[in-house]
C-alpha cells in the first residue's frame, strides 16, 4: 500500500515536472506572424496582425503620424514583404527586426485621429483600428476652432488616466428645481467634487473639472476642455426632474439618436441651457456649434460610450439601491463635441421628495460619487485587458 502511494506521488511529481517544462518552453516558444493585411472601413482603417499564437505586444512611442507596434520573440514568415503599401489612413507598413523582436511601423495619413489596438485569441490577432477619414491634400487654411470636434493628438492611446467631470448646469442656468427648492447644479457640483477626490486619491487618475465653483460654463467649452486635456472619458453630472412626482429612479445616458420619448424628455430638459446659449451665440457661433451637431464625432465612440454607461449604472444600482431604470440614449448637446467614450449620469430625481431628500444628504452624495468611481475602476481594467496590459 505504502508503495503504491509512494508511486502515486512521483507520478503526480513527474507530471508537476513535465507541465513546468512544457509551460517554460512554451512560453519561449518563437512566434511567427503569418499574415498582415489592411482593411479600409467607413470612418476608420484596420491593421490586422496574423499569428500563429496569441501573444502581448506593445505599442512603441508614436511619433506623430507614424506609430510602431513591437513584437517579442517573433520571427515572420517568409511571405511578409518588407513594406506594404496602404489605404484608408494608413499610407504604409513597414515590418523589420532587432534582436528577437519584431517591429511593425505604421506610417498614417493626416487624417488619422485615434488609435485602438488589441488582440484576439481566437484565431491569434493583433488588430490596430485607427480612426479617421483620409486627408487627399493638406487644408490651406487652418480652422482654429475644429480641434473642439476633432482629437487635436492623433498619438493619443486609450490607457485610462485623464479624466473629465462636468458638473451639471452652473451660474445663472440652475438645471432642475427640487420639491423644495434645492437646485440641480449644486448637487451636480457637491457629487462631482467627490468623485473627483475618489479618482485622484485611489487612482492617481489626472481629474480636470469643467467647473468647480457656481459659474456658467458653454456647453462646447466643457466638451472643449476634454479634447484640451486628451481626456480618456468624460462624466457628465446630472439629477432627474420630471412633472410627476412619482417619478424616481437612477439611469445612465450615453450619446445616441434617443429611441423613446421618455428619453427625449430627459434630452430636451438637459438640452435647454444649449438652447438658450444659442440663442445668445453670434451668428458665427450657430453655424460652428450646428457643424459640430452634424459630425457627431460620438459616433466612433459609442460601443465604449455604451459599456461605461452600463458599468456606471450597475454600480450606481447597487450602492444606492434605487429603482434601474436602466442605461438610455439620447442626443445630449453636452456630449456631442467629446472626442471620447462619454456618459452622462441621473443620478435621482429631484422631483420626487424622498429621492431630493437623499440628494442633499452628504453620504447619499458620496456612495453616488464612489459608484461612478467604481464604473471608471471597471471600465478602466476592462480597456487595459483589451490592450494587452496586465
Ligand atoms: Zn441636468
Amino acid at each position: 500500500m505504502k508503495r503504491e502511494r509512494f508511486q502515486g506521488l512521483l507520478r503526480k511529481n513527474w507530471v508537476v515536472s513535465f507541465l513546468t517544462i512544457f509551460l517554460i518552453t512554451g512560453s519561449a516558444l518563437p512566434l511567427c506572424i503569418t499574415g498582415i493585411s489592411i482593411e479600409e472601413k467607413t470612418g476608420m482603417t484596420d491593421l490586422i496582425i496574423s499569428l500563429d499564437n496569441p501573444t502581448k505586444f506593445d505599442i512603441l512611442k508614436p511619433k506623430k503620424y507614424r506609430m510602431v507596434i513591437e513584437i517579442p520573440n517573433c520571427s515572420r514568415n517568409s511571405t511578409i514583404p518588407d513594406e506594404i503599401e496602404g489605404c484608408g489612413v494608413i499610407t504604409s507598413v513597414d515590418i523589420f527586426e532587432e534582436g528577437r523582436k519584431i517591429y511593425i511601423g505604421v506610417n498614417l495619413n493626416k487624417g488619422a485621429t485615434r488609435f485602438k489596438a488589441y488582440n484576439k485569441k481566437e484565431p491569434p490577432l493583433i488588430i490596430l483600428t485607427i480612426y479617421g477619414t483620409r486627408i487627399e491634400k493638406e487644408p490651406e487654411i487652418d480652422n482654429g476652432g475644429s480641434d473642439v470636434y476633432h482629437n487635436p493628438n492623433p498619438d493619443h492611446n486609450l490607457i485610462v488616466d485623464t479624466v473629465v467631470i462636468d458638473p451639471g448646469h452652473g451660474g445663472r442656468f440652475t438645471g432642475a428645481r427640487g420639491c423644495s427648492g434645492s437646485l440641480e447644479k449644486h448637487l451636480t457640483l457637491d457629487i462631482s467634487k467627490r468623485l473627483k477626490r475618489l479618482l485622484e486619491e485611489n487612482l492617481g487618475m489626472n481629474v480636470y473639472m469643467t467647473r468647480e465653483t457656481d459659474c456658467h460654463v458653454f456647453l462646447r467649452d466643457r466638451t472643449g476642455l476634454a479634447n484640451k486635456t486628451k481626456a480618456d472619458l468624460f462624466i457628465s453630472v446630472h439629477c432627474n426632474a420630471f412633472k410627476d412626482p412619482k417619478a424616481h429612479g437612477t439611469e445612465t445616458f450615453f450619446l445616441s439618436e434617443s429611441r423613446t420619448d421618455l428619453e427625449r424628455a430627459v434630452a430636451l430638459r438637459e438640452n435647454q441651457d444649449f438652447i438658450d446659449e444659442l440663442k445668445d451665440a453670434p451668428e458665427g457661433m450657430q453655424d460652428f456649434l450646428t457643424t459640430i451637431l452634424a459630425s457627431l464625432t460620438q459616433n466612433e465612440f459609442l460601443e465604449e460610450s455604451s459599456e461605461l454607461a452600463e458599468l456606471v449604472q450597475t454600480a450606481l444600482i447597487k450602492r444606492l439601491g434605487l429603482r434601474d431604470r436602466g442605461v438610455k440614449q439620447a442626443p445630449f448637446y453636452v456630449l456631442v463635441g467629446a472626442y471620447m467614450p462619454a456618459i452622462l449620469v441621473e443620478v435621482a430625481f429631484m422631483s420626487n421628495p424622498t429621492e431630493e431628500k437623499l440628494l442633499l444628504d452628504p453620504d447619499f452624495q458620496e456612495k453616488a460619487a464612489y459608484a461612478i468611481y467604481e464604473g471608471v475602476v471597471e471600465f478602466k481594467k476592462r480597456q487595459e485587458k483589451r490592450l494587452g496590459i496586465n
